[in-house]
């Protein structure tokens, strides 16, 4: 039997984009659509064209492969033409595959916030979609406030929804914009809607103020909607919009919609959410929901006890879905199986290659499990997981050492009289034997640092010039006295390769370095840079032993 198809549509570069703290650049807008794309979701609401600069130049050209990259913005004012509203030229010119426009279907909002007649209204969601169709978009209308005004005023409610939808709507989505609205209610009113528009043009956007944006999304795939609008991890203003984090495993893994709907979203696509989850969660610079749905570091946690005994029998005994399912993974200490599983196709997926009897691969679980505890977040960084990896199985060359470093803060009162900072920075290399002081100046010790190092690395400098440091994140963890510190480094090169490396410390300019020199070898390795002969510069063992960086004192 074919399944129906359900529309996945994400909102967070949009709706997400309303929550206090989070102010997505233009890099982090293009990352994240790639992210969203390749995932597999259908839609990519990427914000308002013509509303801001940013928004205008991200709309400049298309930014999805897959995805229908969708811009969104007002239906033209009253009383205006088509041809004269700025707003809505800005979208036609928008370099998008569909058009989401939103519109008023609560007779109150029409009335006090627009201040026009419910006639206007209409004429003026009917020559929106009509100008988005005849510049061949696909067009979607976003019913603002429709489950509020429909308990008002439901003619006027549906009105608003039929006019779009016999306009040329290819989704009538129903907007639940306050977010007070519960799941029986809304499976009510679907269904009625359903009864005037096909299902299969039926969107449901959900907020969260009751908790329940989940549980009204899939009410309303049951009482026959067919899209679902969300945001990654549940942003969004207020209490956020409907996680499609918890959404898309719950349509995939439960027999009552996984039977019965195609997402357009396979299981290999599945098994990234929990990286998914988050890598989004690093970039906005937020400690990931431990006890988050299906991909929280805890969401298969089992502490010892009768619990842990009988999954290791049998895991489904405690798991309402296997966690691999998502990429996320059972925590039990009952048994290093589940993890070395996990490491192995980790090392399968980065293409390295080690033989499963060696003991070398239980002693690195071993340490990534003894790093973890002091704070490493590897599902985080990549690229030091894979350098880390690949390290102990002994396929990193010693490309060059780092002998010492120092960096130094001062403030004092320049010529003129200001107080200023000043930050310098002194790397000690050696490469093929050769020794380079390299001295920087920086606007903190970190950027002293990072400059000095990078400044001259000899025969590898031509390799690293194009390096970026793109973005720097530091938390720090347990608090109070015995805190320590982890920096979180992404880096960029010309070719558009991004990569994450960590570090962490009790010092602060430690772990930035650690991470800073793992963005470098990481870049070498990358390039398959030769390593400069080892023959000529004997390094001492101790530098040399074990899986370090070759930084005394710094890597343990
Ligand atoms: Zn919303």
């Amino acid at each position: 039997m074919s399944k129906e198809r359900l529309y996945l549509y994400d909102t967070t570069l949009r709706d997400g984009a309303q929550t206090p703290g989070v102010d997505f650049t233009l890099a982090d807008k293009l990352l994240i659509a790639g992210l969203l794309d390749e995932f597999g979701l259908a839609y990519v609401e990427g914000g308002y064209p013509g509303a801001n600069p940013q928004d205008t130049e991200f709309f400049q050209r298309r930014r999805t492969r897959k995805a229908s990259f969708t811009a969104f913005g007002m239906v033209k004012r009253a009383g205006v033409s088509v041809s004269n509203d700025p707003g809505l030229n800005a979208l036609l010119s928008a370099d998008a595959d569909a058009i989401c426009f939103v519109g008023k279907a609560s007779d109150y909002h029409v009335k006090v916030a627009l201040g026009v007649s419910n006639e206007e209204n209409l004429d003026s969601i009917r020559d929106s979609v009509t100008a988005a169709k005849n510049a061949g978009r696909e067009v979607l209308l976003d019913c603002e406030h429709f489950f509020d005004g429909w308990k008002s005023n439901p003619d006027y409610a549906l009105a608003v929804a039929k006019s779009a939808y016999e306009a040329g709507c290819r989704w009538v989505v129903l907007c639940d914009t306050n977010g007070g609205t519960l799941p029986d209610e809304v499976a009510d009113i679907v269904a009625t809607v359903a009864k005037s528009i096909p299902g299969d043009h039926i969107g449901i956007h959900a907020h969260n103020d009751t908790d329940q944006a989940v549980a009204v999304s899939l009410a309303a795939i049951r009482a026959g909607a067919r899209q679902i609008q969300g945001t990654l991890n549940g942003i969004g203003e207020r209490c956020g919009n409907a996680n499609l984090v918890a959404i898309i495993p719950t349509l995939l893994l439960k027999p009552a919609y996984a039977d019965r709907f195609d997402t357009g979203i396979g299981a290999d696509q599945l098994g990234g959410l929990t990286i998914l989850s988050r890598r989004f969660d690093e970039l906005l610079n937020r400690v990931p929901d431990r006890q988050a749905a299906y991909v929280g570091a805890s969401a298969f946690a089992t502490k010892a006890g009768i619990h842990a005994s009988a999954l290791a029998k049998d895991s489904r005994t405690y798991e309402h879905v296997p966690p691999e399912a998502i990429g996320n993974r059972r925590r039990v200490f009952v048994s290093d199986q589940a993890g070395k599983s996990n490491l192995t196709s980790e090392l399968d997926r980065m293409a390295i290659a080690y033989d499963r009897a060696d003991q070398r691969v239980d002693s690195l679980l071993a340490e990534l499990k003894r790093r973890e505890a002091k704070g490493y977040a590897y599902e985080s960084a990549d690229a030091s997981f894979e350098l880390l990896a690949r390290r102990w199985l002994g396929k990193v060359p010693t490309y060059f050492t780092v002998d010492s470093f120092h960096a130094a803060v001062e403030r004092r009162h320049n010529a003129k009289g200001q107080l200023v900072s000043v930050s310098e920075a002194v790397v000690k290399t050696v490469v093929a034997g050769k020794t380079f002081h390299n001295v920087a100046e920086g606007n903190g010790p970190v950027n002293a640092l990072d400059r000095a190092l990078r400044k001259d690395l000899g025969v590898y400098q031509e390799i690293i010039e194009d390096l970026e440091l793109v973005d720097y994140k530091v938390r720090i963890l347990n608090g109070g006295s015995e805190a320590v510190t982890r920096v979180l480094i992404e880096s960029a090169d010309a070719g558009g390769d991004r990569w994450l490396t960590i570090g962490v410390s009790e010092n602060i300019v430690d772990a930035s370095f650690e991470a800073l020199l793992d963005a470098i070898i990481f870049k070498l390795v990358k390039a398959e840079a030769i390593p400069a002969s080892e023959a000529a510069s004997p390094q001492p063992a101790s530098v040399r032993s074990g899986g370090n960086l070759g930084v005394k004192g710094l890597v343990t």
